[in-house]
């Protein structure tokens, strides 16, 4: 019995993988490159979009939004006059709390792909299963907020050991926080050595040109050849 639910698993994140990389094919086809966002709610991912997005001078950036519900935050990001699209998982997807490779795929026809040389995949809010499945995407990027605790990444292992930037948000508020930086860049450090870390706050703006910076090379990064 165990086995056979082992199998049904492994082949629904084959499939899953499969869609992701004909949406990669599409992305690649028109030279867009692609963020997969992830972050625990709350973490401050729609908020460093609107810090970093209107700094991408010379950058045409498109969003994919994912909520179980709602467009709030496509909203607030629509207002940056960026092309968004909205995907909610609930009712279309069964109010999963990630998005996947098939629920991307639904969106690619929305996607302004020609318009565009980047293209931020705002996930939705959790810390478990976005990390589980690819959507075709180049990188991924998660936001640990230091309000969430030093612990997360012994937690959540796989999230923090599948991206390959970290995002260590709401610096500003340690002067105020029982929070042991140290402790937290050594737990990250145990699930996913070496791996690219950036301090930042989106209140006030620290950091962000840093991430700027990342977000710009990953948009020129030219394709390997095949
Ligand atoms: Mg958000």
């Amino acid at each position: 019995m165990h086995r056979t639910k082992v199998r049904v698993v492994e082949d629904a994140l084959d499939a899953n993988n499969t869609i992701a990389r004909a949406n990669r094919d599409d992305f690649d086809r028109h030279g867009v490159k692609v963020v997969n966002f992830m972050s625990a709610p709350g973490a401050g991912k729609t908020t460093l979009l609107e810090r970093v997005l209107p700094q991408l001078e010379g950058i045409r950036v498109g969003v994919l939004e994912g909520d179980v519900q709602g467009s709030m935050d496509a909203d607030r990001l629509a207002g940056l006059h960026v092309p968004v699209t909205q995907i909610n998982t609930d009712p279309g997807f069964g109010g999963e709390c990630h998005l996947d490779a098939n629920m991307v795929r639904s969106a690619v026809p929305s996607l302004p792909l020609e318009e565009i040389d980047l293209l931020v995949i705002e996930n939705v809010g959790n810390l478990v299963c976005p990390a589980e499945f690819r959507v075709g995407e180049d990188a991924r990027v998660m936001v640990c907020s230091v309000t969430e605790g030093e612990d997360k990444p012994l937690k959540y292992p796989l999230m923090f050991r599948t991206c390959e930037l970290v995002l260590i948000n709401k610096i500003d508020l340690l002067p105020h926080l029982e929070f042991d930086l140290g402790k937290l860049l050594y737990n990250l450090d145990a699930v996913h050595p070496g791996v690219q870390r950036m301090m930042v706050s989106a209140r006030t703006g620290e950091g962000i040109g840093e991430w700027r910076n990342w977000l710009s090379t990953l948009a020129a990064r030219a394709e390997a050849p095949a």
